[in-house]
């Protein structure tokens, strides 16, 4: 049976997620901004929490972890390179191992960039994969704790995934992430279709969230920085792959 997710919001633009394995039962929270969405997901499905998977440290993804567990006795699952600074962690985890909800089993690709030692969650029987705040739809993390050669380096692990892998990610920024994608390349036609496809989603109240990561190759310019129509955009023609997606981000910063 296929697992279940279940997509809100948290605090103002975070996502909070639910993925359920229908046959054990077991349902794990992708992070926790917040309890009480969570708690009202769960009310609502009528799923019971039994694990918390965590992306990364940062307090927007891990502030309502004590309260929950607190609650459900839930398994608490955490990067190992990030552990010390999560709440209430019971095992941590490695880039390349296997993290299981129930029956379901995903593996632990380590992003680092937005953090040190973030883990993206990559469930290949369910074509899901929750980035965390290492890349968002048309979009990506900020570079802060590791360097901007490791970020181009986690996009192209990411980039690796299969085109119909769903992506999950931790902020609903997909509209302001598509105005700056067309400052770098405004004639790209998968960018205004996911641009027309958002601004229907956002007028009718829904998420924008999935995109597949098909799409996010074919528009999200953080993706793209060894093209060469790209690094010609930016003025860089020649430059390495990492030297452009460095100008993006910059550039993304101050847009
Ligand atoms: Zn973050």
């Amino acid at each position: 049976m296929p697992a279940t997710v279940r997509l809100f919001m948290c605090i103002k633009d975070n996502f909070g997620v639910l993925l359920h394995d229908p046959a054990t039962r077991r349902t794990a929270a992708i992070d926790v901004p917040e309890a009480a969405p969570v708690e009202a997901a769960l009310r609502e499905t009528g799923w019971t929490l039994t694990d918390i998977l965590v992306t990364h440290h940062h307090g927007d993804h891990t502030a309502g972890i004590e309260e929950l567990k607190a609650r459900y006795r839930c398994r608490v699952v955490a990067p190992d390179g990030e552990a010390a600074r999560i709440p209430a962690v019971d095992e941590t985890v490695k880039d390349g191992d296997s993290i299981s909800v129930g029956d379901i089993t995903g593996r632990v690709i380590e992003t680092p960039g937005h953090t040190a030692a973030p883990a993206t969650l990559h469930f290949p029987s369910e074509k899901i994969v929750f980035a965390g705040d290492t890349l968002f739809s048309i979009g990506c993390g900020r570079v802060i704790e590791g360097s901007m050669d490791e970020m181009w380096q986690s996009m192209l692990k990411l980039r690796s995934l299969p085109d119909d892998t769903r992506l999950y990610c931790g902020h609903e920024y997909t509209m302001a992430n598509i105005r700056f994608a067309k400052s770098i390349e405004p004639g790209n036609k998968a960018l205004i279709a996911r641009e027309q496809q958002v601004a229907k989603l956002l007028a009718e109240g829904k998420p924008t969230l999935p995109s597949t990561m098909g799409e996010e190759k074919a528009a999200n310019p953080f993706l793209r920085a060894d093209m060469a129509d790209v690094a010609k955009a930016v003025g860089m023609a020649g430059a390495t792959a990492a030297e452009v997606f460095a100008e993006i981000r910059v550039r993304k910063n101050k847009f």
